[in-house]
């Protein structure tokens, strides 16, 4: 039944997303399974190969863009790479389970448009840029220069909250992840 389905949560770095993702994926584990995407981008500690990001060097993700091997890819920060792997999605739709993708704005809206019939696409909007600066300076794993990178690149991608299937105001987080997890329940009974 859940065949195929997919769920991109999106939203400007800080909005609230991851929180909201592993809230999901701890509600729904029988029938949500996190999509682990690929990255040039080195581990954070406590960051794990295969469970929180495929950790690969720019020469191997390059070949594998090369060889089709992404739904979609982006340059994300800094000159670093992010994406899907096709195989990612067949692994888990292989288990009866629906993909939650955790990727940035475009790379969103291009799974959105490559699978416009099975794609259930949510967009977290920060309160404001402000809260937003103040969010990721408290949570202290950026320097100032990937900070400043990352509050430019949310105005931005605040311009394009419309273009997706539902949108959540990250005023309160318990509030976001029961709002969430409404709509993520009529799409896994749906
Ligand atoms: P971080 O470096 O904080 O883990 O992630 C930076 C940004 O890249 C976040 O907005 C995250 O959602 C996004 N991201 C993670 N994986 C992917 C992916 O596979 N594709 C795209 N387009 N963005 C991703």
């Amino acid at each position: 039944m859940n065949q195929n389905k997919i769920i991109i949560i999106t939203a400007p770095s800080g909005a609230g997303k991851t929180t909201i993702v592993h809230y999901l994926l701890q509600k729904y584990p029988h029938q949500l399974s996190f999509s682990v995407s690929a990255t040039t981008r080195p581990p954070r500690e406590n960051e794990q190969n295969g469970k929180d990001y495929y950790f690969l060097n720019k020469e191997i993700f390059q070949q594998k863009i090369q060889q089709n091997q992404f739904v979609e890819w982006e340059m994300v920060y800094e000159g670093k790479y992010y994406g899907t792997l096709q195989a990612e999605l067949e692994r888990i739709w292989k288990t009866g389970k629906i993909p939650v993708l955790d990727i940035d704005v475009k790379g969103a809206l291009h799974i959105q448009r490559r699978y416009p019939e099975s794609s259930y696409s949510v967009f977290i909007q920060p309160p404001s840029v402000k809260e937003l600066k103040n969010r990721l300076e408290s949570r202290g794993t950026e320097t100032l220069e990937s900070l400043e990178a990352r509050i430019n690149k949310a105005s931005y991608e605040l311009s394009f909250k419309d273009h997706f299937n539902y949108t959540i105001v990250n005023n309160n987080l318990e509030d976001a992840c029961r709002e969430a997890e409404k709509i993520i329940t009529a799409i896994v009974r749906g």
